[in-house]
């Protein structure tokens, strides 16, 4: 084992881990809110209003997630395999928790990730909350109906909308306070509570260290930067901690 080498880290993704696997870049200023009003498919209320035009949009964002052109990258790659040499040698614990509603770190072999956001290929019963996965581009309409309820319930995508609680936060806040090392990967540092759990971790003393295409909104508060694409940088840093 190296010296001063982190037992357990968290590292927290967003679009940017992404982008260079084709995914478009979700709530980014140039990504597919724009061509979509926020209030219409990533609230509550827009739901309520239009569900079958909320379906439409993430049956669309699925069917590309689907699309055989759309992998994990290398950066999601490096980041299974850390979380399995850490495993492997009995060093500590790897968590990811994403923003990205993509399925590409579960894909690439990461075990241990918590996607805070949702999950594009889930639907959830409206009434019970009940998870039903839809790895499928067949879309989903309306009148998809849930198993679990007389009568049986619409199926919401499995997704945080604007004014709804992440999941996982109990978990991410104790996953902070076991860890040796806070990492942030492509993240905008715009989008709260994710955003603030640079300043969580710096609160409990940890070491943080981000990845960016550049300066990210809260840059200041991390003590390493990393500037480059994440396929680029990402990789290298996990060597750093795998060799030897
Ligand atoms: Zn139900």
């Amino acid at each position: 084992m190296q010296k001063n080498q982190p037992k357990n880290i968290v590292i927290l993704t967003g679009a940017g881990i992404s982008a260079d696997s084709g995914i478009a870049t979700f709530r980014a200023s140039d990504g597919l809110w724009e061509s979509h009003s926020i209030e219409k498919v990533a609230t509550p209320e827009g739901y309520a209003r239009d569900p079958e035009f909320v379906q439409q949009f993430y049956n669309e964002r699925r069917a590309q997630l689907l699309d055989p052109k759309i992998k994990p990258n290398l950066a999601h790659i490096a980041l299974a395999e850390l979380e399995a040499h850490y495993q492997a040698k009995g060093i500590g614990n790897v968590t990811v928790v994403t923003q990205n509603i993509d399925d590409l770190h579960q894909r690439a072999g990461s075990k241990n990730v918590m996607p805070m956001h949702g999950e594009l290929l889930k639907l959830r019963c409206v009434k019970t909350e009940r998870i039903v996965e839809w790895r499928s581009p067949e879309p989903v309409t309306d009148s998809d109906r849930c198993q679990c309820c007389t009568p049986p319930q619409p199926l919401r995508p499995h997704i945080v909308w604007f004014g709804e609680m992440p999941f996982y936060m109990d978990e991410i806040q104790y996953k902070l306070s076991q860890a040796d090392l806070f990492v942030a990967i492509g993240t905008s540092g715009h989008v709260y509570p994710a955003a603030g759990f640079v300043a969580n971790a710096r609160s409990l003393g940890l070491p943080t260290m981000e990845f960016n295409l550049e300066a990210s909104s809260n840059v200041s508060q991390f003590a390493n930067s990393i500037y480059g694409r994440a396929l680029d940088t990402v990789p290298r840093w996990v060597r750093s901690l795998t060799r030897g």
